[in-house]
């Protein structure tokens, strides 16, 4: 059998990629030794995938910032605003990626979204009237030409163009369909330029496949393909699927003139059902997405037989369920992790040879790769905690309910708090400076005691409380200056966590994430933040909002476990997490907000998974954690990404008391949603974008505040900045947020005027 990657991690195994870009964004390398570097990498990766032994070896998979941005400036769907700029292509190209303002102008990045199921971002390719299609650049070209001087035959990657359609915004009245054409000539000088340059094979990544597919979109699809693949210029054509199954295509793709199909077996549930109800065709090629692309464990050999053994037996590539770009490089770089850990776990490179003992093993040389595997597997990977297993086996209905009703709690709570009308809060971390960053990074080196390091915080603590009494906030927050990052910060205190040192993944262009890895059962053993919250309202008579983060975004910023469900998983750290905010009431903690900024990212991709898969158990999860507080005990939730229209329901079942969305980006069509829906929880849309370091003015802020009211009941809104502030300075931080109070105290005015 053949061997094959559908992409490989492109940051460098130490983030040299990032470094690089990072110091061209500075001027402190030039462009060709930013070329260079990245060439350099290239080849790496190259001689790493080869010297494991895959036989076939992809190119363009690389990338300086996002794959999907390479595809539009290949196509020259290029904005006018950036082409003004007259940059450098390079220049051109990061301009839309990150903004430029400078002295040739001002202008602002692309907007970036999700990819799909992941925490990979994408920037997205805009459509205007002015988009004239067609092949200009030569990125693709030059990379396989490049692997090809290195003796290295590649198959050439690039996004295909249903997918890239799909994922584009359309400025002008032009449409979709009206690019059809151009998008054909533009792919078709594609395959006729790496045909001639050599190249044997192309990868079409089409994994909006495995989204829902109307009618129309499947015309689409036809229409750019059949054209195309009647036109191929004797090269063959992989159509690349993953993060799901291809149940509505799958007809039309084993019709068209594809060569090759990739199927994703693992988040594919129905890729095996339609092979065998309906038969693979036997002139095209399996790419057999077998070895799990996406999470770090290591395969379970005799289950991936068993899966081979119902799959075609010729006419088959193994391959990965999606690009390897979203696991971490290699476990070679985790020398201080156990070896009794590791053994059960595969990075990018451990899972290259995963892919080929599966092929030795098959061809009857891998015995030993079998019998190792088979030997792993035969014991228990931990030892379980079978009292929080029988804990969350128990679990009741009634556990997942509060009482008493959301209208009752609100009437008490009125009393209880008795606070202004619009009151004021914000989401919790103050800015991380330089000081708080070196703090801990001192206290880490052991430079440092952990008395100093936690002096250090109390009194950042301090001095958050008494500006936040000072400015006139009502409801007010410790700042988080604890924390590193919301996830990392609960599972170190958590059994049933690991954490890697160097396993970044991509989170967009020069930004990674490291993912702790959800080990075992999960249990609280000490109060995480108790402390301080207790010392922060200890200097203030208005309530302090202690701080948690939920179980649904803990469990789907981590790598999750495989072998119990991702709901009973998320329960064990709802379980963890109602008991830290048991403790927190217990030591007067009146107002507790749980952060949920993630429960939005891992919405199925298909609408009819929504509930069954995902929020039939993940809004219970939530509810779980503050289902057993006092009325008199409100309950905050914090969401970001403002793309909640269709799921609002779902939020409002998660019965807080108090939520803040993060609003203010999409101009407040929440506010609509809210309106229709007649959303019963009280609500703090974002009155100011926190993302940008622009300080609103206090004007601003009250016209945001009247569009709030025109939607939301007086007496439900509340008002608060749209995200944590950790990222932003202290300066910018200061002006606005005196000017959200101010702002505040003037609408509050002109309503008591009204007699409202
Ligand atoms: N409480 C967190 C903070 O303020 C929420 C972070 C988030 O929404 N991602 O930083
Ligand atoms: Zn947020």
């Amino acid at each position: 059998m053949t061997t094959t990657i559908i992409g490989y991690p492109r940051i460098g195994s130490h983030r040299e990629l990032k470094f690089a870009v990072q110091k061209y964004f500075k001027k402190e390398i030039s462009a060709e030794e930013l070329a260079q570097t990245a060439a350099d990498l290239r080849k790496q990766n190259w001689d790493t995938i080869s010297g494991a032994g895959i036989d076939q070896l992809v190119s363009n998979d690389f990338s300086y910032y996002d794959t999907t941005l390479d595809t539009a400036n290949l196509l020259n769907i290029v904005p006018k605003r950036y082409k003004d700029l007259n940059l450098s292509s390079l220049d051109e190209y990061f301009a839309q990626a990150r903004g430029y303002q400078g002295d040739k102008g001002d202008v602002t990045a692309l907007s970036m979204k999700k990819w799909f199921n992941t925490n990979y971002h994408y920037l997205v390719p805009e459509f205007d009237d002015d988009t004239d299609v067609k092949l200009v650049g030569t990125k693709i070209f030059d990379e396989y030409q490049e692997a090809k001087d290195q003796g290295y035959q590649t198959r050439p990657v690039v996004l295909g163009p249903y997918s890239l359609l799909r994922l584009s915004a359309f400025e002008g009245n032009r449409q979709d369909t009206d690019f059809t054409s151009a998008l054909v000539s533009a792919y078709e000088g594609i395959f006729e330029k790496l045909a001639d340059l050599g190249a044997d094979w192309i990868q079409l990544d089409e994994p909006q496949l495995v989204k829902d597919q109307s009618e129309a979109d499947l015309e689409l699809f036809t229409d750019l393909y059949k054209p195309l693949l009647s036109n191929k210029h004797g090269l063959k054509v992989l159509a690349q699927t993953y993060f799901g199954d291809v149940r509505d295509s799958y007809d039309l793709l084993t019709s068209l003139d594809f060569d090759g199909l990739g199927l994703d077996f693992h988040e594919g549930d129905e890729s095996l059902n339609l092979i065998e109800s309906k038969g693979f065709p036997e002139d095209k090629v399996l790419y057999a997405g077998v070895i799990n692309g996406k999470n770090i464990w290591k395969a379970n050999y005799d289950q991936r037989l068993d899966l081979l053994h119902k799959l075609p037996k010729t006419n088959i590539v193994l391959s990965t369920s999606c690009s390897l770009l979203h696991v971490p490089y290699t476990l070679e770089n985790e020398p201080q992790l156990d070896e009794k850990y590791k053994k059960y776990l595969a990075f990018a490179k451990e899972k290259l040879t995963e892919l080929t003992d599966l092929d030795h093993i098959l061809g009857g040389s891998g015995d030993d790769a079998l019998k190792a595997n088979e030997a792993l597997f035969a014991k228990p990977r931990y030892e379980e905690n079978q009292a929080i297993i029988d804990k969350v086996a128990s679990l009741k209905e009634s556990d997942f309910h509060r009482e008493p009703s959301f209208e009752e709690r609100a009437a008490i709570q009125k009393k209880e708090f008795d606070l202004p009308e619009l009151p004021t809060t914000t989401i919790g971390s103050f800015p991380q400076t330089r000081e708080v960053r070196r703090n801990r990074a001192k206290y880490k080196r052991g430079e440092i005691t952990k008395e100093q390091y936690d002096q250090f915080n109390r009194d950042k603590i301090k001095e958050c409380v008494e500006f936040q009494e000072k400015i006139g906030l009502d409801v007010l927050v410790h700042g988080e200056y604890e924390r590193n990052d919301m996830v990392e910060y609960f599972g170190e205190k958590l059994d049933g966590f690991l954490f890697t040192s160097n396993a970044w993944v991509q989170s967009y262009g020069t930004r990674g994430v490291k993912p702790p890895i959800i080990w075992g059962d999960v249990n609280r053993t000490a109060p995480i933040t108790v402390a301080e919250s207790v010392y922060a309202q200890s200097l203030t008579d208005k309530p302090v909002k202690g701080m948690l983060t939920g179980p649904v975004t803990i469990l789907n910023w981590s790598f999750p476990r495989e072998d119990i469900s991702k709901k009973e998983s998320t329960l064990q750290i709802a379980l963890a997490i109602q008991a830290e905010a048991l403790d927190l009431e217990k030591n007067g903690i009146k107002i507790i907000q749980i952060d949920e900024p993630a429960l939005r990212e891992k919405l199925p991709l298909r609408k009819s998974d929504w509930y069954s898969r995902y929020l039939d158990w993940a809004i219970p999860a939530f509810r779980l954690v503050g289902s057993k507080v006092q009325p008199t005990t409100q309950i905050h939730t914090h969401m970001c990404y403002s793309e909640f229209g269709d799921i609002i329901d779902a939020i409002d079942a998660m019965d807080a008391d108090v939520i803040s969305f993060e609003a203010s980006r999409a101009d407040l069509t929440l506010l609509d949603t809210l309106q229709k829906t007649h959303f019963k929880t009280h609500v703090g849309p974002g009155v100011y974008d926190i993302h940008s370091p622009r300080i609103p003015s206090e004007d601003e802020v009250a016209g945001t505040i009247h569009k709030i009211l025109k939607k939301v009941p007086l007496q439900n809104v509340w008002i608060n900045p749209d995200c944590g502030l950790k990222t932003r300075g202290t300066t910018e931080t200061t002006a606005s947020l005196e000017n959200v109070v101010a702002a505040t105290q003037q609408v509050r005015k002109e309503l008591a005027h009204e007699g409202r």
